[in-house]
């Protein structure tokens, strides 16, 4: 039985893809299911081998002719769920389990996928309806946003002909996303060399970190374990301890700060000594971080030993290097207020010949992405380390005139509420558009929803109902 009302068609057709198993790398079934929406209705599409569907409607009568417009969304969902729910849910295989309280729509004990099952059932059902006034509509369902906009980043550029696009993967109801960051991920590669040793062995743990999106929290000052790790070797280093890493492990996804870092090395120094030193640093960190991490812990405590670790040259020069590396916000908007330039070293990745510091680094400007590249590059050369560029997406800058963003504020204003602009600094889809075709004029919308990739995820029903109408009214008035 359904749990939302299937004479609505957003209604029932946001509930029959949640049947669909769509978390971000398993799209064959949502695309397979998207293609066969367009083929039951004889509409023009096209499925590429990323699992992206673009389906195409010529425009409502009379308007065959106007400059087509582009609608856009993800489908893809984040898959997260509830550790103390009692039966795990299978993402590959189970339908999700909506739920409805009043006003509001939740999964139970899982993401939801509002972000962004909204967008994606908002283009259904404009394909659907006969009644509807538009422009000529090419929409487009991509695949994994949520991992690295491969979808998105791999379309064909011919697939679009519209210079004017509205991303349904935004959110607020009266808000509209004017501008995002770009980004890049990349690898700083430090060489190590094994020897014998014979020394004891300890094991240092920064945890209790509160950590947080790397695009979104990247300013709020919020501690860096990886970095508070090597700034703790640093000054043991200079202090005289003859360190010599076994295995050094942080972090965990390249987009959130890094909550955990931990490093087993070898030493001959005094044990006592070593303790004191660790206690010392401690201190002024957890002073440093009371307001952000105040939970912040740091642990140093004797381990087995082992015969072998990194030469105590390769450690000095992996220590100095992680300590240099640049991280955090590096510079703010003035205007906008939030950061232009950023880098998040969010993991550590340790194989047989490298550690690997793998970074996150978002600005707006290439110019400024090429410029931290180039900075983490010289700093990693000194230590006989080189960078590796893992990929790379445009931004989108502010645009002082944006006719769908003028018709977006009439279209709100009618119902007496005025539109909200927003900036992040996080990356969106829209960033790779507007850098493929950078003509293109962009808004996004969506419904007010919160708790996003998380299984709190809920979306508010009578905002659903409400900025779909918002939406088709935009249609007819562009
Ligand atoms: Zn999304």
């Amino acid at each position: 039985m359904s749990v939302l009302d299937p004479s609505v068609p957003i209604f029932r057709y946001f509930e029959e893809i949640s049947a669909v198993p769509r978390g971000s790398g398993n799209e064959e079934g949502v695309s397979r299911y998207l293609a066969a929406f367009a083929e039951a209705r004889g509409l023009r599409y096209v499925r590429d081998s990323l699992n992206n569907v673009v389906i195409y409607k010529p425009g409502s009568p009379g308007r065959e002719n106007e400059a087509p417009l582009m609608l856009q969304a993800h489908m893809d969902m984040v898959c997260e769920q509830d550790d103390s729910s009692c039966c795990a849910h299978d993402f590959l295989t189970e339908p999700l389990r909506l739920v409805r309280e009043g006003d509001l729509l939740r999964a139970d004990g899982t993401t939801l996928g509002a972000d962004d099952g909204v967008g994606v059932s908002w283009m259904l059902a404009i394909l659907e309806s006969d009644s509807l006034s538009h422009p000529p509509l090419e929409c487009v369902f991509t695949a994994n946003e949520e991992t690295g906009m491969d979808g998105a980043r791999g379309l064909k550029k011919d697939l679009i002909t519209a210079r004017r696009m509205i991303g349904l993967d935004g959110h607020g109801e009266t808000v509209t996303c004017v501008s995002s960051s770009g980004g890049r991920r990349l690898l700083a590669r430090c060489p190590i060399i094994f020897s014998g040793n014979s020394s004891p062995c300890y094991l240092l743990t920064v945890t209790g970190l509160r950590g947080g999106h790397s695009g979104n929290c990247i300013d709020q000052g919020l501690g860096n374990a990886i970095k508070l790790g090597f700034r703790i070797l640093y000054q043991l280093l200079e202090r005289g301890v003859d360190v010599r890493i076994v295995r050094i492990t942080g972090g965990a996804k390249t987009n959130a700060i890094p909550r955990q870092f931990a490093v087993l090395f070898a030493s001959g120094f005094s044990a006592p000594m070593l303790e004191k030193y660790t206690d010392q640093i401690a201190a002024d960190l957890k002073e440093e971080l009371l307001e952000t991490d105040p939970e912040l812990s740091i642990g140093l405590e004797p381990a087995d030993r082992v015969n072998s670790a990194i030469t105590q040259e390769d450690t000095g020069a992996l220590i100095t290097m992680g300590y240099l590396l640049p991280n955090g916000m590096l510079s703010r908007d003035p205007v906008l207020g939030i950061p232009t330039v950023s880098l998040n070293i969010g993991i550590l990745i340790q194989t047989e010949q490298f550690i690997d510091f793998d970074c996150c680094l978002r600005s707006p400007f290439r110019s400024a992405r090429e410029d931290m590249s180039r900075q983490i590059e010289a700093v990693s050369s000194v230590f006989g380390g080189f960078i590796q560029l893992q990929n790379d997406y445009d931004g989108w800058g502010y645009a002082k005139d944006s006719p769908l963003r003028e018709a977006l504020r009439r279209v709100l204003k009618e119902r007496g509420e005025e539109l909200r602009e927003e900036a992040t600094h996080g990356g969106l889809e829209t960033g790779v558009f507007k850098g493929r075709y950078p003509q293109m004029d962009i808004i996004t919308y969506g419904p007010r929803m919160s708790g996003c990739h998380t299984p709190q995820e809920t979306l508010e029903l009578d905002s659903f109902l409400r900025s779909y109408e918002n939406l088709t009214r935009l249609l007819s008035a562009v």
